[in-house]
């Protein structure tokens, strides 16, 4: 039985500044962090009667952590990537601690496609599947397979298959009905040899415009990815932040018809079942947010559905102007807007 060192792995009362994108000082009450699935099950083993106590930690990069965390916070940091050739596909499987971005690098590095859509997404490849995440056309379930993850409550692995996961935009099982159950310990997708290359969506094909056909190569794509995206979305580094902090909302075809009478300039793309999805960030922007400003916490000024810590904001204040935020956005379009990110600790949204 692998043996867990209390030393190296579990911290108390541990401060979260630093282990959140926004920078947000907060608490939670410990902080365990397991390097395999043997550690993952000889821990819970002895603390599964906790379960209802425990969170799933990634690399923090979408969550709004408000005051003290009154939770268990467990990290997957399992490394490691193995890939398995299957003609000109190959089987990429990964463990859930591996960073997100440089999956994306390493596979295009071997010539393997179908990620490259998918640069630059802060966070680990555990976490990838909770929201499906998703860039420029590319969505996680497109590419993905199954993954291993560990019933928190039981100590009990099970292998997830795509049909079994839910996935929708900013959704699966894992936000749904099985909801903060399992800890995922690995992913696995299937990438291929010969390359898909999907250009249609936003500036991508505009930012490829000058090389030629022979030159628009899957690491052209994840390089003009990448440039779009440094010059859109702010570098956590820099200012906290979380990406998108609200989901874009989806309303029925009649409601789409009425506001677009009512602002011609509406940005909205129809979805597969004949409602549409509304760009939250043109809602914001239209309603003069852009640029707004609470005290430290801010709308940013060049991409609106990214909220923003200028330095010393408190969870508290970043929930306070979400809040202020969606109501506006309810007043003039008669539209909900929810967050996307997770909101943990002291308040709720
Ligand atoms: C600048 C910026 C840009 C972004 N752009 C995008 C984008 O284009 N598309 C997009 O979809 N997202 C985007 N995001 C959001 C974020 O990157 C993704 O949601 C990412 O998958 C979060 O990964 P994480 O490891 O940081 O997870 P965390 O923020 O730590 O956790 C997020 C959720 O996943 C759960 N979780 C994490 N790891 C595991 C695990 N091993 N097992 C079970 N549950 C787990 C957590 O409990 C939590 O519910 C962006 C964020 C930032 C800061």
């Amino acid at each position: 039985m692998a043996y867990l060192s209390k030393e190296l792995n579990l911290v108390q009362k541990t401060r979260l500044k630093k282990l959140n994108s926004f920078g947000i000082e907060a608490s939670c009450e410990q902080l365990v962090s397991f390097h395999s699935e043997a550690e993952i099950s000889s821990w819970l083993a002895l603390n599964n009667n906790q379960s209802e106590r425990f969170f799933v930690l990634g690399g923090g990069s979408n969550l709004l952590l408000i005051g003290h965390v009154p939770y268990i916070l467990l990290q997957a940091n399992i490394q490691g990537v193995e890939y398995q050739e299957q003609g000109d596909d190959v089987l990429v499987k990964a463990g859930a601690g591996v960073n997100w971005h440089q999956l994306v690098m390493q596979t295009l590095d071997k010539g393997y496609c179908g990620l490259e859509n998918l640069s630059l997404i802060p966070g680990n490849v555990g976490a990838a599947p909770i929201q499906n995440i998703g860039a420029y056309g590319v969505e996680l379930k497109d590419l993905f397979v199954e993954l291993e993850a560990i019933e928190l409550a039981t100590g009990d692995k099970l292998v997830f298959a795509h049909q079994e996961c839910d996935f929708a935009y900013r959704h699966s099982i894992f936000k749904g009905a099985l909801k903060g159950q399992y800890i995922i310990t690995s992913v696995s997708l299937k990438l291929s040899k010969i390359p898909k290359l999907k250009l249609d969506y936003g500036p991508i094909r505009n930012e490829l415009s000058h090389l030629s056909d022979s030159g628009i190569t899957p690491k052209a794509v994840s390089e003009a990815v990448i440039k779009i995206r440094s010059s859109k979305l702010p570098d956590p580094e820099e200012l906290g932040n979380a990406g998108s902090f609200f989901k874009n909302p989806i309303v029925s075809a009649s409601s789409y018809q009425q506001l677009k009478q009512q602002f011609p300039e509406l940005v909205a793309f129809e979805i597969a079942d004949g409602r549409y999805k509304l760009a939250a960030g043109w809602l914001i922007d239209q309603a003069g947010l852009k640029g707004y400003r609470l005290g430290d916490a801010g709308v940013h000024k060049k991409q609106a559905l990214v909220l923003v810590n200028y330095g010393d904001a408190s969870g508290k204040d970043i929930l306070s102007l979400a809040r202020f935020v969606a109501k506006t956005i309810d007043e003039k379009f008669g539209v909900t807007i929810e967050p996307e990110v997770w909101i943990l600790g002291e308040a709720s949204w």
